[in-house]
């Protein structure tokens, strides 16, 4: 009997999984694949579960491997949802919960589609494998960066890989994934003298330097963007004093700014530029700028080849919409993946994500379901 991915994707949005609670999700999981024949393994690290599925032979020459995640984020304010956030509750066709989009309709689909793949045509020397964490909206130091960390300690490697995050933009089959841009977050700290407001020149006033710098850093042009990518953008997101007083010239000012950049940079570059322009303007005013820089991933691309083609025929074979091949929006653990195998990601309609009353029509979890489904037909035939 086939497996109903909708079913599935209710039962896993009943499992309370905000990150790093595990929720039952992944036991469900288990339960299913292995009852399929999977060998399923818990890659269980710093708090955070995760579960390798495989079926077929480890070390196959041909093996599929699906990379998703059964955690969600937190459900925000419970009283403006207009269903409990973790019913599972439907309505006209629409499934309503936390994860229903983001991402336990993917986990679900793919899943589905695995184990009836294996029941009805099994790939003879092929191996399908299944990575699922529960760490993609947290930290995500212990989730698919664990598996992976695993998987190539025990000998377990993939071919190729789909994430199946949600990437379509407005129609189910419009957006694949081929490469996402990395990121990278600034905090900088300027740092003056304290004074009264009415005698300046006793005091360092940071405001200016701060100022200055976050101008120079906003209308700075980072490129025009690559044949895959779009041009790299820098955004202030918040300039502190916390100073409540008019007549008091604050000692320090604090500003983050996030940078979203394509493959003409790398985390390194960047940060070697942010502080040669925190350094200048701190030359300039005489204050102290100290600088804290972190890079969530690096910007990558799995250039368009046999695997991205694969993908799109069969999205466009069920869809009737021929995807663009994307390298926008934020990250996602395809950026740990990429490290591994070509990586390209599909999925859903993500409109819904992290938002109140996230759902999804229960004709959409089938669709991925039978696209996933026609992926691994294409991929072992
Ligand atoms: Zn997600």
């Amino acid at each position: 009997m086939a497996t109903d991915p909708a079913r599935l994707t209710a039962d896993l949005v009943r499992c309370p999984s905000v990150t790093p609670e595990e929720g039952g999700a992944l036991a469900l999981l288990e339960s299913l694949l292995s009852g399929a024949g999977f060998r399923c393994v818990r890659v269980d690290r710093g708090g955070v579960a995760n579960l390798l599925a495989r079926w077929g032979e480890k070390g196959a020459v041909r093996s599929f491997g699906f990379n998703g995640h059964t955690d969600v984020v937190p459900v925000g304010d419970e009283d403006a949802w207009s269903v409990p956030p973790f019913a599972a509750e439907e309505r006209d066709g629409v499934l309503y919960g936390r994860g229903a989009t983001d991402m336990k309709s993917g986990v679900a689909a793919f899943a589905a589609a695995a184990v009836d793949f294996v029941q009805e045509t099994p790939p003879g020397d092929g191996a399908i494998l299944l990575a699922i964490t529960g760490d993609e909206e947290g930290p995500a130091v212990d989730g698919t960066a664990a598996l992976l960390d695993w998987m190539a300690a025990e000998g377990e490697a993939m071919s190729v890989c789909l994430v199946g995050e949600p990437t379509s933009r407005e129609r189910l089959g419009d957006t694949v994934k081929i490469g996402r841009r990395g990121s990278l977050n600034a905090v900088f700290t300027v740092t003056g003298v304290q004074g009264h407001a009415a005698y300046p020149h006793r005091a360092k006033n940071p405001l200016p330097a701060m100022a200055r710098l976050m101008d120079r850093l906003a209308s700075a042009e980072l490129d025009n963007g690559t044949e895959h990518f779009d041009p790299s953008t820098l955004a202030v997101v918040t300039i502190d004093t916390g100073n409540p007083a008019t007549n008091v010239i604050p000692a320090a000012c604090r500003a983050t700014v996030n940078v979203r950049f394509n493959d003409r940079h790398t985390g390194e570059s960047l940060s070697a530029w942010l502080r040669s322009e925190a350094a200048a303007v701190a030359e300039t005013f005489g204050v102290g700028i100290d600088l804290r820089i972190s890079v969530s991933g690096e910007a990558f691309l799995t250039p368009p080849g046999p695997f991205s083609d694969l993908v799109a025929r069969a999205v466009e074979a069920e869809t009737g919409v021929t995807p663009e091949l994307s390298t926008s929006g934020g990250t996602s653990d395809a950026r740990f993946v990429k490290d591994h195998c070509p990586v390209v990601e599909f999925g859903l309609v993500g409109k819904s994500m992290h938002q109140v009353d996230e759902h999804v029509p229960l004709p959409h979890i089938h669709s991925l379901k039978a696209i996933y489904a026609r992926i691994l037909r294409d991929f072992f035939a």
